[in-house]
């Protein structure tokens, strides 16, 4: 959302900040405003621990590992690859974290009735408004975490409505305890984001130390399926990013050949986006016109390319590049969760699958 509100409002990009977007949302008259990448630093947090447990416990049939906070991801597991279940992260997605922690952690925190809280979340997704409802898991805090869903277009149009003359707001800061983040979770919504904040914190879970160099270049980008291998204390982790479904279908296949001819499966991690480029790209982010089209359509991969730069370029400059430096999460599981992968935590922060389709591969 933080990518490109700014275009959909029609402010230089110097404008378009995220304090000038929560500045907007208190002025729409939210009590409170939370950033998403607070929960996309927890989702890293349960995340890299479920991918130690794995790697602890493994045996060649744990592997590989998918990510799963793109709900049109989660919704074609559940129909179509049943077979795939048991390979994926049991991790809700940001958006699904930040309502179960809003109602229950900072409900508790602030002595607020949670029945009197609603949370309104700000996606760029389409997928999104279907996953706030999508099994009882998304109720994990006694009532529905998450309200509505809106999308960035949809935040646009309602600041437009309000009246809000936004040019003139000055930034807010979003409110703490659920609004501070590392550059890990910043670039959550491009492709390759997810999988290298995972493997960050993934790297400190397993070996005790911090990855010398941040970025795994060979991630980065629009190709439809990237792979590489990172070598964590000896151990080569194969890794693959793939995003547009298209693309996913192929990994899949791959994955199953290896297993049906007794091989072992060609990678351990694997990152999916159902969008072209990743979130930046969602079906309820801002759209530009495309030829032979009479108004805004689609998005280009030039503007793909300019959302997902903003992104990595935060992450770049941030003070923090580590979900697990993040000091709120710390104070978090320290009051609250107790541990990554605790009862707690998995009773609020997890969900599972179950086969939904007529049609198993
Ligand atoms: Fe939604 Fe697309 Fe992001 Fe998946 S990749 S969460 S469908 S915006």
């Amino acid at each position: 959302v933080r990518a490109a509100w700014g275009e959909a409002l029609d402010l230089p990009a110097y404008m378009a900040t995220e304090g000038r977007m929560a500045a907007a949302l208190k002025k729409i008259g939210f009590d409170y405003v939370f950033d998403t990448n607070f929960s996309a630093d927890l989702t890293i947090m349960e995340e890299g621990n479920e991918f130690l447990e794995r790697m602890t416990h493994a045996d060649q049939y744990s592997w590989p590992m998918f990510t799963s906070c793109c709900p049109a991801w989660v919704d074609l597991l559940e129909k179509y690859h049943h077979d795939m279940i048991p390979h994926f992260s049991t991790c809700k997605s940001p958006q699904s974290m930040v309502g179960a922690m809003a109602k229950t952690y900072y409900a508790e925190k602030m002595g607020i009735d949670p029945a009197k809280i609603r949370v309104v979340s700000v996606m760029p997704c389409t997928a999104k408004k279907w996953e706030i409802v999508r099994s009882e898991d998304m109720r994990s805090s006694g009532f529905q975490d998450v309200d509505v869903s809106i999308t960035t277009r949809e935040l646009a149009r309602m600041i437009k409505q309000a009246g809000i003359d936004f040019r003139k707001l000055h930034d807010e800061e979003a409110d703490s305890p659920l609004g501070e983040y590392s550059g890990a979770a910043t670039i959550f919504g491009a492709t390759g984001g997810v999988m290298t904040a995972a493997l960050r914190t993934a790297y400190f879970y397993i070996t005790g130390e911090e990855l010398g160099n941040l970025d795994f270049k060979e991630i980065d980008g629009l190709e439809g399926i990237k792979a590489c291998e990172v070598d964590i204390k000896g151990t080569k982790v194969r890794i693959a990013v793939a995003h547009g479904i298209g693309n996913v279908e192929q990994v899949l296949d791959k994955v199953r050949a290896a297993r049906e001819n007794g091989e072992e499966v060609p990678y351990h991690f694997i990152e999916v986006m159902a969008c072209r480029g990743g979130c930046i790209a969602g079906g309820g982010q801002p759209r530009v016109m495309m030829p032979d089209q009479p108004k805004p359509r689609g998005i280009t991969d030039d503007i793909r390319k300019k959302r997902a730069r903003g992104l990595f370029d935060e992450d770049l400059n941030a003070k923090n590049r580590l979900s697990h430096h993040n000091e709120s999460i710390k104070t978090l599981y320290a009051e609250y969760l107790g541990k990554a992968g605790s009862e707690k935590a998995h009773e609020l922060l997890h969900t599972h699958y179950v086969p939904r389709g007529l049609y198993k591969k």
